[in-house]
């Protein structure tokens, strides 16, 4: 019951009138007079794709072996960086986000590794996972889905580890399921201080665009990114920035890797070529968001999306509903979970919000499923587009019978207008 749905789906037309329902524009539960305007795709993740984006997707393919093509290549492998805050060598997959977190682990680690991650929610969840599915030995530090990792757990585990066979610890700096952000300059400090040969890979997904991001100043050795998030673009591409000391960790790494080998792909990235055939229009796209994000200006972006962040939990907090992320110095600058009283279904509510106002929200996933609701608001987004989407929240919220604040969306107008 999406905003277009798949032919197949489509319900047989018993009526002599086409309702706007039958040619799936509305969810079928919806009856009134189509209503104009567009949809709000406010999921943290895929994103709205800016019309820049989409137009530079539009642009005809080209041969990926020419020299348009080593241009636009050598173009953006270069700006990626800044995104990662790296100079150091960025991987980009035609793949989804989960490929990346594969491939940072296929070309760093041998059978049976340690593997120290934390369950933030659940992507480190599904993170971990993998890693157990390929063979790596994961000790997954338990946690209550409402907080980040605790980086005096990191220099415990660390400390404990004499014989140094942890080879990797694995964090999501934002947990995309809860909407906490871990504090990654912290992670850094206790690292230093441990001083153990672990490799630091960081999951920033739904972070790299929206949040702050150092990979080469907190020292990161692997950085997982993907399209669809903070970098406005569709899902359909995701990338590895790579440390030099990853690099060197690659050449005796014996888990087996084909597609994911960084070797081949840097190798061909120098001559401004990939080793298969790149998702060209996805670079193309790609080169139209960077430039987007130079102009406004990295920084820029940071604060756009903390102010959008802090005017959502300004309202969440005045309606009386509660956030996931329970620690003030952890909240996520790109999207917001918010928890419903016992008894509600957060599921129904974000079905009656899209039938009504065509505006999609995330689902609670996992263990926080039909109690929790996600607001993205990350990427491609100013003030009144995040205004609209909280008036439609509160909307929801009323027309389901939740006794909510109605003065929850005049809290986010008053952060957005200091
Ligand atoms: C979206 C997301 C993923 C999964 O990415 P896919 O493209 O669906 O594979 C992983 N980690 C985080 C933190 C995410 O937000």
């Amino acid at each position: 019951m999406g905003f277009v749905r798949n032919a197949s789906a489509l319900p047989t037309l018993s009526h002599t009138t086409i309702q706007p329902s039958d040619i799936g524009i509305r969810g079928p539960r919806y009856n009134g007079p189509m209503p104009g305007g567009r949809h709000f795709l406010q999921v943290p993740g895929p994103t709205n794709v800016p019309f820049q984006v989409t137009s530079a997707l539009a642009t005809p393919t080209i041969d990926h072996r020419g020299p348009q093509f080593r241009e636009l290549a050598t173009d953006v492998l270069q700006r990626v960086k800044a995104v990662f805050g790296t100079t150091q060598p960025v991987v980009i997959y035609p793949s989804s986000g989960t490929g990346a977190w594969e491939a940072a682990l296929v070309n760093t680690l041998c059978p049976g590794d340690r593997v120290l991650a934390f369950e933030t929610g659940h992507f480190a969840t599904l993170w971990s996972e993998l890693a157990s599915s390929l063979g790596l030995r994961v000790d997954l530090i338990p946690g209550d889905w409402r907080h980040g990792v605790d980086p005096s757990l990191i220099a415990q585990r660390l400390t404990e580890d004499r014989n140094g066979d942890i080879a990797a610890v694995c964090v999501v700096h934002n947990e995309t399921s809860t909407g906490v952000l871990s504090r990654m300059a912290d992670i850094r400090s206790v690292l230093d201080e441990v001083d153990h040969p672990a490799l630091l890979m960081v999951d920033t997904i739904s972070s790299l665009g929206s949040a702050p991001y150092f990979h080469d100043g907190w020292n990161v050795d692997v950085t997982i990114g993907g399209s669809q998030k903070g970098l406005m673009l569709p899902p359909g591409l995701a990338f590895n920035a790579v440390s030099t000391r990853a690099l060197e960790r690659a050449r005796s790494a014996r888990l087996q890797r084909g597609y994911w080998d960084w070797t081949p792909m840097l190798d061909a990235n120098s001559r401004g070529l990939f080793p298969y055939t790149p998702a060209t229009n996805m670079l193309f796209g790609l080169q139209a968001a960077l430039t987007m994000l130079e102009s406004e200006g990295h920084a820029n972006v940071y604060a756009r999306h903390e102010r959008l962040a802090s005017a959502t939990r300004a309202a969440v907090q005045r309606w009386g509903l509660e956030l996931v992320c329970s620690d003030d110095r952890e909240y996520s600058p790109s999207l917001t979970a918010v928890m419903l009283p016992e008894g509600a279904d957060a599921d129904a509510l974000r079905a009656t919000i899209l039938d009504r106002f065509d505006l999609s929200l995330g689902a609670g996933l996992g263990r926080l499923a039909g109690r929790v609701f996600r607001i993205g608001h990350l990427g491609h987004i100013g003030e009144l587009e995040l205004l609209g989407t909280l008036a439609g929240v509160q909307a929801g919220l009323q027309h389901c019978g939740l006794e909510v604040d109605p003065q929850g969306i005049v809290a986010a107008v008053e952060v957005l207008s200091r």
